[in-house]
């Protein structure tokens, strides 16, 4: 540091203190950045590297953006996932000798954001706080630009294993999405979370030390930050619980970022694991609720078929109801009320629909009115929302249901507020404060009194040109402006003879001069103080009525939180309507009894065929499994999931495709469908699948409906089929809890299993066989299928004719144990060959059940025997 110069030694303390961060370092204009991190920004930016004499014998590197246009910069270097300190000059440079005072007054990271442009509308920007605990986790989502924080902890059964609680967190983490992670050391035993957060959220974490999570220390700001005496009075259930600690550390952080304590979280939501169906992350990808599993698609997801929301608020809360479906049958039947209600009355429900489109982002308005980032031009569009807040509580006054009339008691008509803006601020204020022109006239005395100099003045100015034109005589003499050289006199060149000797030279240009005279001179001096005093007085003013309208921010909060719930439950009305969805039965029962359902996505991509409706029989007695055989592209999967959606949208409260819906609330929905590896976490195809069924074997209740396509395909056939048919035996047991379950699947040999157990039924999907050819009819029908048809699946699909005899061959000799020889091969050993593989592959199955270090004799003897009769067969 001894040849640093002073400016980079100050660079250097503060960069210190901010060591994980890009540090943009206020330079005039420019922010500049240093050393590394202009390495890094120059590379992602792609701006140019340049060099700066640091009294070093080489010169720092360096990369600056002007001051201007940062925000777009900073905004790429966060969607990058970088974290950025703004040090800023906290002295103004002009009026100070030496070095200017310099220090960092925000810090900007992913999930800290309130700026709209880094922002999307549809999606909550969620910062996630962990504290992992020995007893469970503490965890709180809170997306800073909406002040919305949610609190859980999860804590594990005593039965379940560590890997089932690790599951539970990566479901919310799943549901929430967070891009941003503060967390303790403890993490690092959690190996499961922590890729997943790595690999799958590509999120930031923050691990701080163990020292820094304190219960005493978070309480004491918990309550300081929402000024309550009591945890309970926030809605706390326990003075210990891990998500205090979460939240305390949550504070801290944003204490840290904004610098001050800008209190724009007004509200916290507790939530339950038990009060949300347990939808684990296999479930909302295999069920396609708000993308689909090819392309991440939203159009074709649950969320695309019913999201017809109308406001930002309502596109974030109609994702929330589908990610978190409920299951007090009672707050499902409230919300199913409320959309009877909107269908029924159609002119309320097209008022309605018709106000949201006048309604902004009242929720991320509101941030920036808390934090002061607010312009004038959204501040009138946030006096234009409340305009229609009016129109919408006109079009909510004659509608009667329980939920409908809640939430318009909720909403609060912020007349004083509308007021405030009306008489304040002007119709077309410019988009920046410092441009002035914002408050209205007749609003404040000063204001009027300053601009009312600054008009005379301008026109002491005319009177100035009027004279002087008559003094001089020059006839086409002006009087200007620029922010050079302030007013001045400008005389063409034909005229320079005639100017008098009062006139001071400025500027000399080809075809004119510029002058300056005493008297104009005094009156600039004037106008500029004037209007300087005005603008500050302006921002002053409006500053005052920005805090005016922060400090009502519990019943904006409120407002537009009924306000996204309404637009939810208005898109319900309006697309049960459209898509001809009926009013389901939900109760506590443990039926789900559903005629001629349909699949909400499949049924809005068909474009050329009619759906195929099929009805739905389960209960927990004779219908808890159902076995479902068929062809491939018969339409097993679509039907599973099809019944799974219909539940899923029953209790999110929307009305179900189908003409008729009696549903017992689930617990939980499971699936375990299609093939897929995870090679990024190091699981292979099997090992997903299998880790999958373990989740849902441990965490399954009499309450869960469990969907199952195609278990154990990714091994050898008898392993495969053992452990299908072992896992229908154990769901089906009353004894381990298993809940109703279709079960999708090839081994036709698991249509047995309705003989010996009485709760299992089985199914299939009917096709119509002409020759060779096969048409789906997509219609399930009460009886199994002994037929795959895949070879003439795989003739439809294109496989060469060739190929598909050659298959035939074949399957009709497994079917008969014997191989026949290629149709170009005629030798007889080869047919040997064939004849041995089969025996071999035989052998060795069997032989990899067997452990011999537990058999018994007698057990030995029987294997002997059954090894012979596979030889000699
Ligand atoms: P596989 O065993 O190969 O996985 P599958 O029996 O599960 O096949 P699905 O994937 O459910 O078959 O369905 C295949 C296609 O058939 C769907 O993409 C859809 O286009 C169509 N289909 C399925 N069910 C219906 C239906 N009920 N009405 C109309 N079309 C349907």
């Amino acid at each position: 540091m001894v040849n640093l110069s002073p400016m980079m030694r100050q660079y250097i303390e503060i960069k210190d203190k901010y060591k994980d961060y890009i540090l943009f370092f206020r330079l005039g204009d420019f922010y500049e950045m240093f050393f590394d991190d202009a390495k890094v920004i120059s590379k992602e930016l792609e701006l140019t590297l340049t060099g700066r004499d640091c009294g070093l014998e080489q010169r720092a590197p360096m990369c600056g953006i002007p001051y201007v246009s940062s925000e777009s910069y900073i905004s790429k270097l966060i969607s990058k996932g970088y974290k950025i300190a703004i040090c800023e000059q906290l002295e103004d440079p002009n009026e100070t000798r030496g070095l200017v005072k310099r220090d960092v007054v925000r810090v900007i990271t992913p999930g800290t954001v309130t700026d709209g442009n880094m922002l999307d509308d549809e999606r909550n920007n969620f910062l996630a706080s962990i504290y992992f605990d020995d007893s469970g986790f503490g965890v709180c989502f809170c997306d800073v630009s909406t002040g919305e924080v949610f609190i859980s902890d999860i804590t594990n059964k005593e039965s379940q294993k560590n890997t089932d609680l690790e599951r539970k967190l990566i479901n919310e983490l799943s549901s929430f999405f967070p891009c941003e992670i503060l967390t303790n050391s403890k993490i690092s035993k959690y190996n499961l979370i922590k890729k997943f957060i790595k690999i799958k959220l590509n999120a930031i974490i923050n691990i701080s030390e163990e020292s820094e999570f304190d219960l005493e220390k978070s309480t004491q700001d918990i309550l300081e930050y929402f000024e309550k005496q009591t945890l309970s009075e926030l809605g706390f259930f326990s003075n210990n619980s891990p998500s205090i600690i979460a939240l305390g550390a949550l504070i801290k952080y944003l204490n840290f970022t904004y610098k001050a304590c800008f209190k724009n979280l007004s509200s916290l939501n507790f939530y339950l694991e038990s009060q949300y169906m347990s939808l684990d992350l296999a479930a909302k990808k295999n069920l396609e609720i708000t993308a689909d599993i090819k392309n991440q698609d939203k159009k074709k997801s649950l969320l695309g078929v019913l999201d017809k929301t109308k406001t930002p608020m309502g596109k974030r809360m109609i994702k929330k109801y589908i990610e978190q479906p409920l299951v007090n049958s009672v707050v499902i039947n409230e919300r199913l009320d409320a959309v009877e209600e909107l269908v029924k009355n159609s002119l309320s429900r097209l008022d309605l629909t018709d106000s949201f489109s006048g309604i902004f982002d009242i929720e991320r308005l509101l941030t920036k009115i808390v934090f002061k980032t607010i312009s004038p031009r959204e501040l009138l569009s946030f006096k234009y929302t409340i305009k229609n807040i009016f129109k919408l509580k006109q079009a909510l006054s004659s509608l009667k249901s329980s939920l409908l009339t809640k939430l318009n008691n909720q909403i609060d008509l912020l007349e004083d507020i509308y007021k405030l803006i009306d008489d304040a601020i002007t119709e077309t204020p410019p988009a920046l404060l410092r441009d002035g022109e914002i408050i209205k006239e007749g609003f404040n005395i000063s204001v009027d009194e300053y601009r009312d100099i600054l008009k005379n003045s301008k026109n002491y100015i005319s009177k100035i040109e009027t004279d002087e034109k008559a003094r001089t005589g020059i006839k086409n003499l002006k009087i200007k402006y620029n922010k050079v050289f302030g007013y001045y006199i400008e005389i063409s060149n034909s005229f320079l003879n005639k100017v008098p000797e009062n006139y001071i030279r400025k500027q000399t240009l080809s075809n004119c001069e510029r002058f300056i005279i005493e008297e104009l001179k005094v009156i600039e001096e004037k106008i500029l103080s004037a209007s300087d005093i005005v603008i500050n007085l302006e921002i002053e003013i409006y500053n005052k009525i920005i805090n005016n309208i922060a400090n009502n921010s519990v019943r904006i909060q409120k407002t537009a939180s009924a306000i996204s719930h309404l637009d939810v439950i208005c898109s319900f009305a309006n697309i049960a309507t459209k898509n001809n969805y009926i009013k389901p039965i939900v109760d506590n029962s443990d039926i789900i009894n559903i005629k001629e359902g349909r699949h909400p996505i499949v049924e809005s991509l068909l474009k050329n065929a009619p759906f195929v409706s099929n009805d739905t029989n389960i209960d927990l007695k004779t219908n808890k499994i159902s076995i479902i055989t068929g062809p491939n592209m018969a339409g097993k999967s679509t039907y599973m999931r099809q019944v799974a959606l219909i539940v899923l949208m029953a209790q999110i409260g929307c009305f179900v495709p189908a003409s008729f819906a009696h549903l017992g609330v689930v617990d939980g929905i499971f699936t375990r469908i299609g093939f897929s590896d995870d090679l990024s976490s190091g699981l292979s195809t099997f090992m997903v699948e299998m880790t999958e069924i373990a989740y849902i074997l441990n965490n399954m209740t009499p309450k869960s409906l469990i969907i199952l396509d195609e278990i154990g395909r990714g091994t050898s056939t008898y392993d495969g089929m053992s452990i299908a048919e072992a896992i229908v035996e154990h769901i089906a047991s009353d004894e381990f809890g298993g809940g109703k379950t279709l079960f999708a699947t090839h081994y036709h040999e698991l249509s047995e299993l309705p003989n010996r157990l009485s709760n299992t039924k089985n199914f299939s999907v009917a096709v119509k066989k002409n020759g060779d050819d096969i048409t789906f009819l997509h219609r399930i029908v009460p009886t199994s299928t002994d037929k795959s048809y895949g070879l003439e699946v795989s003739k439809l699909a294109g496989i060469p004719d060739i190929v598909i005899t050659r298959a035939k061959q074949i399957l009709s000799s497994l079917e008969s144990n014997i191989i026949p020889k290629p149709v170009s091969d005629n030798s007889q050993n080869s047919n040997n060959n064939n004849i041995n593989n089969n025996i071999n592959n035989k052998l060795i199955d069997e032989l990899n059940k067997i452990d011999p270090e537990v058999l018994s004799p007698l057990e030995a003897l029987n294997y002997l025997y059954k090894l012979k009769s596979i030889v000699l067969d």
